[in-house]
């Protein structure tokens, strides 16, 4: 006799006991059950994550898997035919506030990118540590899952998109005073490189740059995203500022390479973002080690320093990206999608990065939701 199937109930009784690993909640009271079937062919159980990119999906699937067949042998049933768990994602609001000014919300009116789930920035302490590498490997990677992103080339003083996603043949274009983002690899993306001269952009400073920052920022008609990625100048200066006072920021990423010295800029990058009113969601190590075509590593610069420094920092670590000649390949030839070649190191280690990210922005979400002042009536 085929065995019966589990009522809704038991699915959902079963479900009830899953925990989402990083928010530490049930899958039902967090509200990421978008539907369930239960028939003679099996269960099935369609479950809503707050990041396409989550790195929890099988974890959770046979978290999902284990207790619906523990519901069956409660019950004294087999267990079902087949269990199949599909995933969708809606990646929620993030809770930035504009620092200092407005009525600090980022869904309130005050807000110039409210089509726009999470902005995350990308730090460092100082020039040439990857920092643009990380950021556009970030925003593709992201695209890679589901996500809709774009990246935004704040680095006016030195802008390296154009370069790097290659958009040097491809004209930019304007409705009004509205900027078309360039929809390359998956990705819209904005970058002073392509308005001005490069030379022009160097030159740039206080109250040009502040401007500079907001037309670009505010002015590109980025549509509806999940992420929208800024690419920072290195160091810590007036456009961390600015982009602090106007937009609301889910989090910062800090970029370094594992050195000593590297690492101490690092930290006042950190401090920078800590001052402005921004969480630092993690420590991205960069040029970790060499690892050569035979597979043997070459720790050139002290890998785990930035793990090291982060772990003192509290700061979670995201990952670590090693010098890989193809990289700085695709970077000067503007083809960032070919890092991501299946089953690749390099492909791993970026995604693993890009996970870490969307994870800590998940979590930081659903943190500032549980955080938020609830009003009761007596
Ligand atoms: P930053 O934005 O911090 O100034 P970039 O991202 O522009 O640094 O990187 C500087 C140079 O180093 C670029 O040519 C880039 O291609 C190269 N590069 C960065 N990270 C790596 C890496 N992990 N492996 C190989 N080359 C890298």
């Amino acid at each position: 006799m085929p065995p019966m199937p589990l009522s809704l109930e038991d699915v959902h009784a079963a479900l009830s006991t899953v925990q989402d690993p990083d928010l530490k909640q049930d899958l039902v009271s967090l509200r990421m059950i978008r539907a369930v079937e239960s028939d003679l062919a099996g269960v099935r159980v369609t479950v809503e994550l707050t990041t396409p990119a989550c790195p929890m999906k099988e974890r959770i699937q046979s978290d999902i898997e284990a207790a619906i067949r523990a519901k069956a042998a409660e019950l004294g049933e087999g267990p079902p035919a087949t269990i199949v768990v599909n995933f969708t994602a809606d990646v929620r609001r993030g809770a930035g506030r504009v620092a200092g000014g407005g009525d600090g919300s980022a869904a309130g009116s005050s807000n110039p990118l409210p089509t726009v789930r999470q902005i995350v920035a990308v730090g460092a302490g100082k020039g040439g540590v990857g920092k643009s590498t990380v950021s556009v490997n970030l925003a593709v990677g992201l695209a890679r899952t589901g996500a809709r992103v774009g990246l935004l080339d704040a680095d006016i003083y030195g802008p390296s998109l154009p370069t790097m996603l290659g958009l040097e043949q491809i004209p930019a274009a304007a409705k009004g005073n509205t900027l078309m983002p360039f929809e390359v690899h998956g990705i819209k993306s904005m970058t002073i490189g392509k308005l001005v001269d490069a030379d022009k952009a160097l030159i740039w400073r206080g109250p040009m740059a502040h401007r500079a920052f907001q037309q670009l920022a505010t002015q590109t008609e980025w549509g509806e995203l999940d992420y929208l990625v800024i690419d920072l100048p290195p160091g810590t200066g007036d456009v961390a500022l600015t982009m602090s006072q106007l937009l609301p920021l889910s989090g910062a990423v800090v970029v370094c390479t594992p050195q000593r010295v590297a690492l101490d800029d690092a930290r006042r990058a950190v401090r920078m973002f800590e001052q402005l009113g921004i969480p630092v969601l993690g420590v991205v190590e960069n040029m970790s080690s060499f690892v050569a075509d035979d597979g043997r590593e070459f720790d050139l610069f002290g890998k785990g320093g930035a793990e090291t420094m982060a772990g003192t920092m509290g700061l979670p670590f995201l990952g670590s990206i090693p010098i890989h000649p193809e990289l700085r390949i695709h970077s000067d030839d503007g083809t960032p999608l070919l890092n991501f070649r299946a089953g690749s190191a390099l492909a791993r280690s970026l995604e693993h990065v890009c996970g870490e990210t969307a994870r800590q922005l998940s979590i930081a979400a659903a943190s500032a939701a549980l955080k938020q002042p609830t009003l009761t009536v007596r």
